[in-house]
């Protein structure tokens, strides 16, 4: 019948409408900023580099190898390779970052910066509300802003960091060296074949 649809599509309203009354899955807004809705796991804004352990310096993961900086298509990244080298979180001496900056009044949360990191080092936060009055020098994210913990990583994406974390550990668990094999040769005090 001609107009069912359009009947059907008003029941619908009417039921949200008057059920957001009642029950509050039903109510679509929110009084912002007191409340919030809760934002999805792959929610995704703008990028923070990740460390591990508790210290920032030390356990940061970026090895300053500036793939990002140039995949970045905005060229919004801004990155100053170390002179020396420090430990890693795993005691592999590595270069590390002097200066990392991110210019976010110009990054577009394209994401392509943590899809061509090969260290895991840089992932995509989920806080919003960075705006500042300040056009320029404001919005420019340094390293110090920018290093965020596995832990705060974890909280903002759990799925995918313990994606992360287990795809690290295999690949650490790979480099560890193989055990050394049983000796074969003869055993200490035997005569050798030339006796
Ligand atoms: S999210 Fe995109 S635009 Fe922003 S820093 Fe990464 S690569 Fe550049
Ligand atoms: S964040 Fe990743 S890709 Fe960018 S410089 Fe650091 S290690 Fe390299």
């Amino acid at each position: 019948m001609i107009g069912t649809g359009i009947l059907k599509g008003m029941a619908v309203t009417a039921r949200n409408f008057v059920g957001s009354y009642f029950e509050k899955e039903r109510l679509i807004t929110v009084q912002y900023p007191e409340e919030r809705s809760p934002l999805p796991e792959n929610y995704r804004n703008f990028p923070i580099l990740i460390y591990d352990t508790d210290d920032a310096e030390a356990g940061l993961r970026c090895v300053a190898c500036k793939i990002c900086e140039k995949e970045c298509p905005p060229q919004c990244i801004y990155i100053v390779k170390s002179e020396d080298k420090k430990p890693d979180y795993m005691g592999k001496p590595q270069f590390y970052p002097a200066v990392f900056d991110i210019d976010i009044s110009v990054c577009m949360s394209c994401q392509i910066c943590v899809e061509v990191c090969p260290f895991e080092a840089i992932k995509m936060d989920k806080v919003f509300e960075l705006s500042k009055r300040e056009r320029f020098d404001a919005l420019l994210q340094r390293k110090r802003e920018l290093s965020k913990s596995n832990t705060y990583y974890h909280s903002i994406h759990p799925i995918e960091a313990a994606e992360v974390d287990s795809k690290l550990a295999e690949a650490a668990a790979k480099k560890k060296p193989a055990p050394a094999p049983p000796k074969t040769g003869p055993a200490a005090g035997a005569p050798s074949p030339g006796n």
